[in-house]
């Protein structure tokens, strides 16, 4: 069995699963639920622990830990990531799977939430590595996935080639091909245009709008992004497209900091060649703590959980933190950005562009007819937007936060579901 996670930040206050079960109380309290629905909505549905052999390319077998934990399925089938990580542990997975509950009913797509995750570091394997593990993990978790059931799709340390195996053995195993048992797939399989951009481009939307309520033009301010992956980079060009001074990014190797704005077509070009934001030029080199402590107007946390806590949250000088990443902020963190007047753009929100192009990704393979790149765009835009306004204008009714206004939302959803469904057996 690989090692258990060392991570002191997964377990205990300021753990994932604290975080989330933390956000959960506070919308029921809102919402005034009674502690058998808290217990339901807090509990996950089906949880799948399975044990993943890997052959070794050296012939050794080592064995990982795989999870799938489906938190909510009334509104639909499961729907969310796949992740691939050392620190990857059930509590982290049944954290995750929350999330894409609340995401999924906050951005309204017909899905309950899911995710999925095996305790592996996939750089120190090679791609036939990779592609043993992704087929012998699919071919546990087989009974309880499907394109009715619960829908795959990449997060941290898998990609589109992940979700074509992924795709295969389902398929090859039920004997025909069935595309839409995962998305964020290649486009030669059935995936969708748009979809490798969704969760950026859906940070920028909602950033727009957030700003904007206040007064501010996107195209004005400084910003700094943490994690330059498959959000956060995309995320630092369509700042920079926009005509926002992108001043400091980071990745797991180091960051870099240009006072007067990074020259982002230039810095995704030496990532290209040198994998890491590490040693561009014209920049400073800054370490992420130091990234999320800069006096910019938009933080952008988009790489993992809890970097905004009890600690780093003092530090934080921007007015807005628009939320790439899944929990980047633990609730300590979120009161005392709170305290300081900090504006919030949840994740549940920010960073649910990703799910809006994986619904539509399939719906188009359920239909087996392909739309446009302009028609993905446009309605990923007018879903995040219409998304923002619903959040926000509960905000302002309410008093309350933008978090917990998509909370309750997204919440609220969910039990609606489940209470006009019935409990049945
Ligand atoms: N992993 C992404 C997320 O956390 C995408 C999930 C999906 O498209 O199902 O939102």
């Amino acid at each position: 069995m690989s090692a258990p996670s060392t991570n002191p930040a997964q377990h205990g206050i300021g753990s994932p699963l604290v975080t989330a079960q933390a956000q959960l109380s506070e919308a029921i309290e809102i919402l005034g639920y009674d502690e058998g629905l808290h217990q339901m909505l807090a509990t996950p549905r089906r949880e799948m622990h399975v044990a993943v052999p890997l052959r070794r390319d050296d012939g050794r077998v080592v064995l990982h830990s795989g999870f799938r934990v489906q938190h909510n399925i009334s509104r639909g089938p499961g729907k969310g990531g796949l992740r691939y990580a050392p620190t990857v542990d059930i509590e982290e997975v049944r954290a995750l799977a929350m999330w894409m509950t609340w995401k999924c009913a906050v951005v309204d797509v017909p899905y309950g939430g899911a995710k999925g995750g095996v305790t592996i570091d996939p750089r120190g394997h090679s791609a036939a590595e990779l592609e043993r593990l992704t087929r012998r993990y699919t071919s546990e978790i087989s009974p309880i996935i499907g394109p009715e059931r619960d829908i795959m799709a990449p997060d941290i340390g898998t990609d589109e080639r992940t979700m074509a195996w992924v795709m295969d053995t389902f398929s090859v195993n039920r004997g025909y091909t069935i595309p839409a048992v995962t998305t964020g797939k290649p486009l030669t399989i059935g995936g969708s245009l748009g979809r490798t951009t969704a969760t950026s481009r859906g940070v920028v939307h909602t950033a727009r709008a957030a700003l904007a309520d206040a007064g501010t033009d996107l195209r004005e301010v400084s910003t700094a992004v943490q994690g330059f992956g498959k959000v956060g980079s995309h995320a630092a060009r369509f700042l920079h497209e926009t005509g926002a001074r992108v001043n400091a990014v980071s990745d797991q190797y180091g960051g870099v900091h240009a006072p007067d704005g990074l020259d982002v077509p230039a810095l995704l070009e030496h990532v290209a060649a040198t994998g890491s934001v590490v040693d561009f030029a014209d920049a400073d080199p800054i370490d992420n703590a130091d990234l999320l402590a800069l006096d910019v107007d938009v933080l952008v946390p988009a790489a993992v959980e809890g970097v905004i806590d009890a600690e780093t949250a003092r530090t934080v000088k921007a007015r807005w933190v628009v939320e790439g990443a899944n929990g980047p902020t633990t609730a300590e963190g979120d009161r005392l950005l709170a305290e300081r007047g900090v504006q919030v753009v949840p994740d549940i929100l920010a960073n649910a562009g990703g799910v809006v192009v994986s619904y539509f990704e399939w719906v188009q393979a359920n239909q087996a007819y392909w739309w446009t790149e302009h028609e993905i765009e446009e309605r990923l835009e007018h879903r995040m937007l219409s998304s923002y306004r619903s959040v926000a204008a509960l905000a302002r009714a309410e008093g309350i936060s933008l978090r917990d206004a998509a909370l309750v939302i997204g919440v609220r959803r969910v039990a609606e579901a489940h209470l006009v469904r019935g409990l049945y057996p």
